[in-house]
């Protein structure tokens, strides 16, 4: 056995359970998490991989390194003079998780996914995803061997069941009109089928998230951010985050915590309107429509911790409007930053949060670039098109033109 004597405990009623359980939530519906031992005399170790220098964070005794895709150790770097007078923010930095091996954060929790998979001798993992979350653990389960089952709802973009298909997961495609319900009945197989049906809200999932703060803390030379943004959903990948600073605070490496911000699509935003609300419980969505379709979960299980920890942290919360989030998308993108429509809403949130005077101009604050702009290639067609039609007959007249009219900087015009 390669697991530590690990527990998994309720986060909001603290009840615990095994570690090996099937289901990832609950009855009630609460999202759970890894308790590991001794996180108080945890420390950094030396070592080549990430999890090998978190080893005593990890609920891993020892772990197969060849089922890793060389996903993590993306950059961290200054968003630059567009996005800082953008957002008024002086130290903007974007973490770029755009560049890991399917392309999107996702990877991260899918090479524990599928650690675990191993680890309990499955034959198939599962798992319920718009797209990405599909993509990444059909990437993970053609590395380790193991026989993927991804259901997808209908609005998935194509780019992500052919990526799926190539990786040669099975697709199951869901007719269902709302994606949350269509999850909650699927997980609600999960013990029937004794099949483990990783949600991006698993507890295991979550353990690979926080391995992304442990690696800011190295990349930010052992300090803490003022705020990160995230934009959120299932609610993994936030918690997953914040969880791993809680552990480096509890390991005595840092006495601060991030105060984190919570990012939803206007049109779905089931967890900051009830953070915005003062309530405590999210508040459902469905029949929406939203560009943003990697943030597509109306009623998500789980939504709870993340609206509870919101209030009791003062973390910071917003929504983006549609078309704010096309002009964001081109914004990262005249950056230099090519991100899918749910990674740019938290650039307008961010800009939003400052312009309300809650962050202040000389805070430190992360944007996670959740995904990237390959991802979905059909929104960008809501992008206005500059593609000048040439032939070999116009090209010295059409060259002459753009050189001419085009490139006017301010200062010629
Ligand atoms: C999955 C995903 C999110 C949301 O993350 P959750 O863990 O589901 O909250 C955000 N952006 C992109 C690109 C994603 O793929």
């Amino acid at each position: 056995m390669n697991v530590k004597s690990v527990k998994l405990q309720s986060t909001l009623s603290g009840q615990e359970f095994p570690f090996d359980l099937i289901e990832e939530f609950t009855a009630e519906g609460e999202s759970l998490e890894v308790v590991v031992p001794g996180i108080t005399g945890a420390k950094i170790q030396p070592g080549r991989f990430l999890w090998e220098r978190f080893a005593d964070f990890l609920p891993f005794s020892s772990v197969d390194s060849g089922v890793s895709l060389g996903e993590g150790n993306t950059p961290l770097i200054q968003a630059g003079k567009l996005l800082t007078s953008h957002t008024g923010i002086e130290n903007l930095l974007l973490k770029n998780e755009t560049v890991n091996p399917t392309w999107s954060f996702k990877d991260r929790g899918s090479l524990c996914c599928v650690w675990m998979a191993k680890e309990m001798k499955e034959k198939v993992t599962a798992t319920i995803s718009t797209g990405n979350m599909g993509h990444s653990l059909s990437a993970y389960g053609a590395r380790a061997g193991l026989n993927v089952l991804v259901f997808v709802p209908s609005f998935t973009p194509v780019e992500k069941i052919l990526a799926m298909n190539v990786h040669g997961a099975t697709v199951l495609k869901v007719g269902a009109l709302d994606y949350s319900l269509m999850k909650n009945t699927i997980l609600g197989l999960a013990k029937e089928f004794s099949l483990r049906i990783v949600s991006g809200n698993g507890p295991i999932r979550a353990e690979g998230y926080k391995l992304t703060a442990f690696e800011m803390f190295e990349q930010m030379n052992r300090t803490v951010p003022d705020f990160i943004a995230v934009p959120t959903s299932a609610c993994g990948h936030i918690r997953g985050i914040f969880k791993g600073y809680r552990e480096l605070r509890e390991a005595g490496l840092t006495e601060r915590l991030p105060k984190m911000i919570v990012v939803q699509a206007a049109n779905n935003s089931p967890i900051v309107s009830a953070i915005k609300q003062g309530k405590n419980h999210i508040i459902p969505f469905s029949n929406f429509k939203t560009i943003a379709e990697a943030i597509t979960s109306g009623n998500p299980a789980g939504g709870d911790e993340i609206v509870q920890k919101a209030h009791r942290h003062g973390w910071l919360a917003e929504d983006v409007a549609e078309d704010e989030i096309i002009e964001s998308q081109r914004m990262l993108a005249r950056a230099g930053f090519f991100v899918e429509p749910a990674t740019a809403t938290s650039l307008r949130a961010v800009k939003k949060l400052r312009e309300q005077g809650k962050i202040s101009s000389n805070h430190t604050v992360v944007i996670m670039l959740t995904g990237s702009g390959l991802k979905d290639m059909d929104v960008l067609r809501a992008q206005p098109q500059s593609v000048v039609e040439s032939s070999l007959k116009t090209i010295q007249a059409d060259l002459h033109k753009i050189l001419r009219s085009h490139f006017k900087t301010p200062s010629d015009a």
